[in-house]
This record gives C-alpha cells, structure tokens and sequence, in this order.
C-alpha cells in the first residue's frame, strides 16, 4: 500500500488519541485533537453505530501501525517475526516496534517525532556503535551506543528536540548523555515502559482470524 501522505493530524482524530506525529505542535493549543476530539469526516460528530468486534481490533492495529509510522506491509512483518519468537507475541511485537532505530533517536530525544527520526536516519545522521546506519527499521540491542555524528551536532532541529525532550521524558530502558549527543541502551523496554494505553492482545485475535 502507497504510504499515506495526508494530514496526519486525522489519525490521532480517528483513533481518538493523541499520537504526537508532529512534534512541538502536539504540545502547542494548535493542536488538533484537543481543538476537534472527535472522529474527522462529514459525519464525525453524529456516529452512533455500535463498533463490531472485528472493527475495534481493526481500530487498535491502526491504532498502534499510526503510532510507529507503519506501512500495512511492514507491520503485518513485525507481527510475523514476533509471533515466530518466544513469549507473548502481543508483548514481543510491542518491544521490536520500540527498538526501531527511528523509535530510539525519538526516545533519546534527538528528534521531535518518529517521522522526523526516520528521516534523519535515512540521511545518515546518526551512528550506532561507531558506525553509519541509516536502516530505519534496525532493531538497537542492549548495550548499543547510538551517537549524533561529528557532521550533524549543529544540525538546529537535533539541538531543538533536545531541549524539548523534558517535556516526554527519556525512558528508564535508555540512558541519555545529552552534552555528548550519546545515548546507552541499558536494556530492553518492557510492556510498562510503554505509557501509550495500547491493547496488543487485540491486534494478536485479529491477525489470528
Ligand atoms: Fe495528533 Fe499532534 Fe496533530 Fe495533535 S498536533 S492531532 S497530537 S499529530
């Protein structure tokens, strides 16, 4: 499926959550799920129709495919791999969606939204133990070392994030050198980690139909 190219601001509308997809603007009054918190669309305002089990499955996987900035294809791949690992599946899916490299960079703060991460990622701006990643998808593992190349510290949108990062936190599973633009995966994120409310256990039934 082509990537979706349109407001995104629609998304975090039609899952009813802010999804924080644009950066600064997602904590500013412009926001537009705090001004319209209801679905978009001619009728958005008059649904009254009870969801089906099937559609609130569907809505979660959108739900959480949204979040990470996910193609249908891609997605439904991280669901295969962890359902072929040990443990929860739902569990597992939810942990490799976090240790993207375009999910870490936007953990560690060196990006204002995962889009942006994946986009500096695709320039090359950041290295992973020393050396040029730009695989968007590359699971980080524990003990890896994820720097801001020589070339891109005065890049202003990494300095800016940075100073934004307060506001989200970094979590308990990175740690951040913020005057070496370094960050430490001290080990992998759990399910608590993760503050987003996400129900995986639904996207699990779905894909099992
Ligand atoms: Fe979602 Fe951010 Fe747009 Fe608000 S500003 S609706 S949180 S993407």
């Amino acid at each position: 499926m082509a990537r979706y190219t349109g407001s995104v601001c629609r998304l975090c509308r039609r899952e009813n959550l802010k999804l924080f997809l644009k950066g600064d603007r997602c904590y500013s009054d412009k926001c537009a799920f705090d001004r319209r918190s209801y679905p978009p669309g001619q009728h958005g305002q008059h649904r009254g129709r009870k969801t089906s089990d099937y559609g609130i499955q569907l809505r979660e996987k959108q739900k959480v495919k949204r979040l990470y900035g996910l193609s249908e294809k891609q997605f439904h791949l991280f669901f295969v791999k962890a359902d072929n690992q040990k443990g929860i599946t739902g569990t597992n899916l939810l942990v490799m969606l976090e240790r993207r490299f375009d999910n870490v960079v936007y953990r560690l703060g060196f990006v204002n939204s995962r889009a942006q991460g994946r986009h500096f990622v695709r320039h090359s701006h950041f290295l992973v133990n020393g050396n040029k990643v730009n695989i968007p998808s590359y699971l980080i593992g524990v003990g890896d070392v994820v720097e801001v190349r020589e070339k891109s510290r005065n890049i202003k949108a990494i300095g800016d994030s940075l100073d934004a990062v307060v506001r989200r936190g970094i979590p308990q599973w990175l740690d951040l050198e913020k005057e070496n633009l370094k960050g430490i995966v001290k080990s992998f994120p759990v399910r608590e980690d993760l503050v987003t409310p996400m129900q995986e256990q639904l996207i699990v039934e779905l894909y099992s139909k």
